[in-house]
């Protein structure tokens, strides 16, 4: 998409916060990194989308060993109890035991929706359990969460792009883009 300094979507205007460039070195690091705790064990990454498509899909191409790669939606259901909304699971139709599994997420927030995910795939007796997000808003954390490897920790402030979307709009930005 055309660069600009401002860019608007629906009733919010953005200005950019991280740009193509040091989001590709940030990530080659990343990949640098999890290549060195991961070659040779052929590790099966599972992106949550929809959100994480892009920062998954550039990431296993930064990654220099076998690994495989699975996607799963999370739904949620606003429950009638107290306890909040309970979620599934969808699209994982691989077996996990034993396996080396790398959590790819495009932003935790609450920690919620990680938090949920990783007692799932614990009860299913993997290997490991390799956390990785592209973006992580510290002081808005409430669940206590592993996260692994972090692209950037930002402000508590809305963002779109590389892959992340404001009501639809905004996944195909090559940066990030901030209120
Ligand atoms: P959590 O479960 O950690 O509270 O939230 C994670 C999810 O909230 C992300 O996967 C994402 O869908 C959404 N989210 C949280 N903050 C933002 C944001 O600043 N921008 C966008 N587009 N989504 C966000």
């Amino acid at each position: 998409m055309h660069q600009t300094d401002k860019i608007q979507i629906h009733d919010l205007s953005f200005v950019p916060l991280l740009s193509e460039d040091e989001i590709r070195e940030r990530v080659a690091a990343i990949g640098q990194e999890l290549t060195n705790h991961l070659a040779g064990k052929n590790p099966l990454f599972i992106s949550i989308l929809s959100g994480a498509f892009v920062f998954a899909s550039d990431l296993i191409r930064t990654f220099d060993s076998h690994c495989e790669i699975g996607f799963v939606k999370l739904k949620s259901y606003q429950g009638t109890r107290s306890s909040g909304d309970v979620q599934t699971v969808m699209g994982l139709d691989k077996s996990l035991k034993d396996r080396h599994l790398v959590v790819v997420e495009d932003i935790v927030d609450t920690g919620r929706t990680l938090h949920f995910f990783l007692e799932h795939l614990r009860a299913q007796e993997p290997a490991s359990i390799t956390t990785v997000t592209f973006l992580r808003k510290p002081e808005a954390a409430q669940f206590p969460v592993q996260v692994d490897f972090v692209g950037y920790d930002i402000n508590d402030r809305f963002v779109v792009g590389y892959g992340l979307d404001y009501d639809g709009l905004g996944r195909n930005l090559a940066g990030v883009w901030t209120v």
